[in-house]
This record gives structure tokens, C-alpha cells and sequence, in this order.
């Protein structure tokens, strides 16, 4: 088992030196990787840097590729995204209540449809769909979930949504802006930046 390794190189654009990737070829298997491509000429250094999109292919088994460029030195590289809310995260965090995790995790619709799920059954077992992942994920964070306790959950769910500083709609809505900040982004380094075509 080894890596056949080589470099791959373009020239860079002021002609004088190139840019250079390095690639790894694992023998045995079909694996390739490939380094993170660097400047190898000290006048384009002074003046480039380079920076990565992700590009993902339409066809999801393909998965995604990475696509470098070289943009100027003073060229803003991260992206400044929008993060309204408190956005609490399942690992290690206090045990909140439940009914706040519905909030931010379930539209308003989906929360009421459930309610009306919890109204016609009297065993949690029973459930189905929305209803029974909110059964299943109540179980996992506090242990027990009957129909009595979920009830209870959603209904202060559905009577907090509105006042809920970080709803799923404003969670959904932030996701989607931080979207479109991440693609204009793109855009300008695909207008400023010089793609290195390496391979
Ligand atoms: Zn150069």
C-alpha cells in the first residue's frame, strides 16, 4: 500500500513561475487526493492569494468539488453571515424545554397537523410521520415521551411560535439569506478571481 505522488503545474499568470498542486494516487485503490494548490513565484505571491468555492454537481452521487481561484491580496476571503438567533445545539447543551426545540424545528403548520395526530390517538404507539419523530426524539433528550407529555409540548409550541425569538419560518428565513450572502460571494470570486485550471 503506497501513494504514488506527483505535482501538477500551470503557469502563473504573470508567466514567470507556476502554480502547483500536489496529488496523491493510492495504488492499490481508485482514491486520489489532491492538496490545496499554492503560488510558486514570489512576484504573483505579493499580489494573489487563493481562495475556494464548493461546487455542487447537480448529480449528488458525484458529490462536490472544490474549485480554487486566485483573487487579489486585499480580497475579503470569509463570508459575513447573518446569526439572529440563539441556535441551541443537541451536544452538551442544558437541558432546555422541550416545546422550544419544536419551535425552532417544526413549522407552525407541522405543529398544529401534530396536534391534531395527538387528539384521535391515545398510544404513542401508534403515531406516525411528524408525530412520531417528536415521539422519538423526545424519548432520546428526556428519557419518556407519552401522548400526555408531547400534547403538553406542542400546545405551548403552537402558543410560544409567534413570540419565539427564532422560530423555524425566521430559522428558515435566515438560512435562506446566509444562502444568498455564501452565492454573491461566489459570484465575486468567480467575476474577480482567476480560476486555476490545474487538472
Ligand atoms: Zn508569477
Amino acid at each position: 500500500m503506497s501513494w504514488d505522488r506527483y505535482t501538477n503545474k500551470i503557469k502563473c499568470p504573470c508567466g514567470k513561475g507556476t502554480i502547483e498542486q500536489e496529488i496523491k494516487d493510492h495504488d492499490s485503490s481508485n482514491r486520489t487526493e489532491y492538496g490545496k494548490p499554492y503560488i510558486n513565484c514570489p512576484f504573483c505571491e505579493s499580489k494573489y492569494k487563493i481562495v475556494s468555492i464548493v461546487c455542487h454537481d447537480y448529480k449528488p452521487w458525484h458529490g462536490d468539488t472544490i474549485a480554487y481561484y486566485l483573487v487579489p491580496k486585499d480580497f475579503q476571503e470569509s463570508v459575513e453571515y447573518i446569526n439572529k438567533y440563539r441556535v441551541t445545539n443537541y451536544c452538551g447543551r442544558e437541558m432546555s424545554d422541550f416545546a422550544f426545540e419544536l419551535i425552532m424545528k417544526y413549522s407552525l403548520k407541522s405543529l398544529k397537523d401534530v396536534m391534531y395526530e395527538l387528539e384521535k390517538n391515545s398510544n404513542a404507539g401508534n403515531l406516525n410521520g411528524t408525530a412520531k419523530s417528536m415521539v422519538n426524539m423526545r424519548k432520546k433528550l428526556y428519557g419518556k415521551a407519552s401522548i400526555k407529555d408531547l400534547s403538553n409540548d406542542v400546545q405551548k409550541a403552537i402558543d410560544k411560535y409567534e413570540s419565539f425569538n427564532g422560530n423555524y419560518q425566521q430559522l428558515r428565513e435566515q438560512e435562506e439569506q446566509n444562502r444568498m450572502l455564501r452565492e454573491e460571494h461566489n459570484d465575486k470570486i468567480q467575476k474577480k478571481g482567476i480560476l486555476i485550471d490545474i487538472w
